[in-house]
C-alpha cells in the first residue's frame, strides 16, 4: 500500500504539496483559490500509532455521564450532543460502551441504523433545519460516534461536505437555543 503515497508524492510539486484539486471551484468550498495550498504530504507510518484514548479521557465517555448532554439511551447505544457547537444543531449516535464500530455485532449495527435514522428525522424536524448530513470520523480515538450536522435553513453556501469546515469559522449558537432543540430531540427520540 505504500505505493498509494508514492503516487502521491510523484504527482506534488517539489515542495511536496499536491495540486489544489477540482472541489477548490466549487461554489460551496469555504476558501478563495487565490494564496491557497495544500500542507505538503507527510511520512509514511505502518503500523499506526495507537491513538486510542482511555475511558477516562475520553470525551464521549464524559458526554455519556452528563443528563444535560445525554438524548437518548437504548439497548448498546446512545444518542449524546456537544457542549457547544456553531450550526443550529448537532447531535453523536455512540456506543454507550468505551467501544468502536469494528466491536458492534449484528443487533447492534441494526440499532444504529434505526437511531441514525430516528435522529435524522429529529434534526430535520426542527425548525430553521434545511439538511442533516451523517458521518462516521471518531479518527482512532476509541468511541463509536455518528455525527449529524444540521445545516441552516436557506444557508446553501453550507451543504455537503465542507459543512463542518464552515462550521469552524462561525459563531458559537447561543446555549438556550441549543437547550430548547435538544429538548425537541430528546422527546422525538422517546
Ligand atoms: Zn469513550
Amino acid at each position: 500500500m505504500r505505493e498509494f503515497l508514492d503516487r502521491a508524492r510523484a504527482a506534488a510539486d517539489s515542495s511536496g504539496r499536491p495540486g489544489l484539486g477540482p472541489m477548490s471551484d466549487w461554489e460551496v468550498f469555504p476558501f478563495e483559490r487565490e494564496g491557497l495550498q495544500a500542507r505538503p504530504l507527510t511520512e509514511y507510518a505502518v503500523p499506526e500509532p495507537d491513538r486510542t484514548r482511555t475511558p477516562e479521557a475520553c470525551g464521549t465517555c464524559k458526554a455519556l455521564t452528563r443528563d444535560d448532554l445525554v438524548l437518548h439511551v437504548g439497548e448498546r447505544l446512545a444518542v449524546v450532543r456537544p457542549g457547544g457547537f456553531n450550526l443550529p444543531f448537532v447531535a453523536n449516535v455512540v456506543s454507550r460502551a468505551h467501544e468502536t464500530l469494528d466491536d458492534l455485532d449484528d443487533d447492534a449495527h441494526a440499532e444504529m441504523g434505526r437511531l441514525i435514522g430516528r435522529t435524522y428525522n429529529a434534526l430535520r424536524a426542527l425548525d430553521g433545519v434545511g439538511n442533516v448530513h451523517v458521518n462516521k470520523w471518531e479518527n482512532g480515538g476509541g468511541h463509536l460516534s455518528v455525527t449529524l450536522l444540521a445545516r441552516p435553513l436557506g444557508v446553501l453556501q453550507l451543504r455537503g461536505s465542507n459543512l463542518s469546515v464552515w462550521a469552524d469559522m462561525l459563531p458559537p449558537t447561543p446555549a438556550e437555543e441549543i437547550d430548547a432543540r435538544a429538548a425537541q430531540v430528546r422527546a422525538a427520540l422517546r
